[in-house]
C-alpha cells in the first residue's frame, strides 16, 4: 500500500511514522539530543547536530507533508518563525500582495520587520480577484493568502489566485491554519507553499507553539531547508512529539469542531440579540460558495457581533464561563477572543476598520465540548451582557492600551 494512496484520517496517524528501529516502540521517541556520534570525521547515520536534523522532527515533518499531500515538510519553533523563514526568500525591492484580513502577527512581521528591510507589500481584499490582479506588480514575488481568514472567516478562491499569479511567477502562499489539511489542501489547488501555525489545530491541545511550511517544489524546498538550518528557528524534540501526538486525532477533532461550530453559528444567526455572525458554513455568508467548493467542512471558528454597542460586546466576552477569554485557537477547549485588543491589536484601528474588523467583533474558537453546553454558556453570557454591571468602567474606545486594561478589569 503506497502511503500516497491512504486516506487522510489514516495518513494523520501513519504518515511519516515507523516503529523505533532499536526497540520497536510504536510511538516516535523524543530524541533529546543535541548531537550524534560520528565513526570518522564526517561519517554519521544521517544526523550530525539537532539544529540541522532530529529524528523526532523528521517524523513530524514527514507527517505534515503527508497530511498536506506535499513532498516536503519543514517545522519551525512557531508559526511566525515559519513565516519569517519563508520571507527570507525575498530581499530589498521585492513586493508581496497580501490578504488584508490576516493574523495580526503576520501583518506586524510585514509592516514592522520586512518593510524596514526593503520588502514592500500591498494589502487587498483577497476575496476579490480584481483587487489581487490589480495589486500584482512586476516585482511581486509572493501572493499571500489566509483562507479562511482571521478573524473575519472570509475565503479566497485559491485556484483562481494561482492563475492570476502565474504570469508574474509569484509564489502563492496559503496560511492553512484555520482550515487544516483535513478540510482544505492548498497544494492540490496549485499553491506553492502551505503555512501553518501548528500551535492551533494541528497541536490541538493548547500546549505547544510551532509552525510548518509544506511544498511540492524541489527548488523551493531546498532553499527553505537551507534557511531553516542557516537561520535556526527550529522546534525542540518535545514540541515535535506534542504536535505529532496532536495530528493523530486531527481528523476526528476537526469533525467535531465543524459540527459544533455549525450548530453555534446557526443558533447565533437566528438570535434576536445578535447583529451579525461570520461563518463560511452559513448559506448567506459571502464566502459560502468558495468555501463549499474548496473545503470539505467549514471549520471551528465563528465570529460574532451582538446587537448593541461596543461595551455590550465587551461585557459578553467577560461573561462566558466555558469559553475562556484568551488568545489562540484550535484547542479542544472553547475560547473567546476580542481581536481589536488582543490578537489584532498590532494592526492600527483605521487599517482594521478598512478591512471590516470592528471593535465589537468577538471571535469564538469552538471546542469539542458538548455543543448544548456551549450554547447554554453563550445564552447566559448574552443575557448577562445586556445591562452594565454596577461599577463597570465604560471602556475608552480610542485608546488601545486603556482598552486592554479595562477589558481585564471588567472580567
Ligand atoms: C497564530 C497564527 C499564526 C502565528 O503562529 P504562532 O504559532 O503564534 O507564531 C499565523 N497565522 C495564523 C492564521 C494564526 O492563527
Amino acid at each position: 500500500m503506497s502511503p500516497n494512496d491512504l486516506r487522510i484520517a489514516t495518513k494523520a496517524i501513519h504518515a511519516g511514522q515507523q516503529p523505533d528501529p532499536t526497540t520497536g516502540a510504536i510511538m516516535t521517541p523524543v530524541y533529546m539530543t543535541s548531537t550524534y556520534i560520528q565513526s570518522e570525521p564526517g561519517v554519521h547515520q544521517g544526523y550530525d547536530y539537532s539544529r540541522s536534523g532530529n529524528p523526532t522532527r523528521t517524523a513530524l515533518e514527514a507527517n505534515l507533508a503527508g497530511l498536506e499531500g506535499g513532498k516536503y515538510g519543514l517545522s519551525f519553533a512557531s508559526g511566525l518563525a515559519a513565516e519569517n523563514t519563508l520571507l527570507h526568500l525575498l530581499g530589498h525591492g521585492d513586493h508581496v500582495v497580501s490578504a488584508r484580513d490576516v493574523y495580526g502577527g503576520t501583518y506586524r512581521l510585514f509592516e514592522q520587520v520586512w518593510r524596514q528591510l526593503g520588502v514592500t507589500y500591498t494589502t487587498v481584499d483577497a476575496t476579490s480577484l480584481v483587487e489581487i490582479k490589480e495589486a500584482i506588480q512586476p516585482n511581486t514575488r509572493m501572493v499571500w493568502l489566509e483562507s479562511p481568514s482571521n478573524p473575519l472567516l472570509t475565503c479566497s478562491d485559491i485556484q483562481a489566485a494561482v492563475e492570476l499569479a502565474k504570469p508574474s511567477k509569484a509564489w502563492v502562499v496559503v496560511d492553512n491554519t484555520f482550515a487544516t489539511p483535513i478540510l482544505q489542501q492548498p497544494l492540490s489547488l496549485g499553491a506553492d507553499v502551505v503555512l501553518h501555525s501548528v500551535t492551533k489545530y494541528l497541536g490541538g491541545h493548547s500546549d505547544v507553539i510551532g509552525g510548518a511550511l509544506i511544498t511540492n517544489n524541489d527548488e523551493l524546498h531546498d532553499r527553505l531547508r537551507f534557511l531553516q538550518n542557516a537561520t535556526g528557528s527550529v522546534p525542540g524534540p518535545m514540541d515535535c512529539f506534542l504536535v505529532l501526538r496532536g495530528t493523530k486525532t486531527l481528523s476526528v477533532r476537526m469533525k467535531q469542531h465543524c459540527e459544533n461550530a455549525m450548530i453555534i453559528a446557526e443558533h447565533l444567526a437566528a438570535h434576536p440579540e445578535v447583529e451579525r455572525v461570520y461563518y463560511p458554513g452559513l448559506e448567506n455568508n459571502p464566502s459560502h460558495a468558495v468555501a463549499k467548493r474548496q473545503m470539505t467542512g467549514f471549520g471551528g471558528m465563528v465570529s460574532v457581533e451582538l446587537a448593541g454597542d461596543f461595551a455590550r460586546n465587551r461585557r459578553f466576552a467577560c461573561s462566558t464561563q466555558l469559553f475562556s477569554l484568551a488568545e489562540s485557537l484550535g484547542g479542544v477547549e472553547s475560547l473567546i477572543n476580542h481581536p481589536a485588543s488582543m490578537t489584532h491589536a498590532s494592526i492600527p484601528k483605521e487599517e482594521r476598520e478598512r478591512g471590516g474588523l470592528s471593535d465589537s467583533l468577538m471571535r469564538l474558537s469552538v471546542g469539542i465540548e458538548d455543543a448544548q453546553d456551549l450554547i447554554e454558556d453563550l445564552e447566559q453570557a448574552i443575557t448577562r451582557s445586556k445591562s452594565p454591571r454596577t461599577g463597570e468602567v465604560v471602556p475608552d474606545r480610542e485608546n488601545g492600551m486603556a482598552d486592554q486594561v479595562t477589558l481585564k478589569r471588567a472580567c
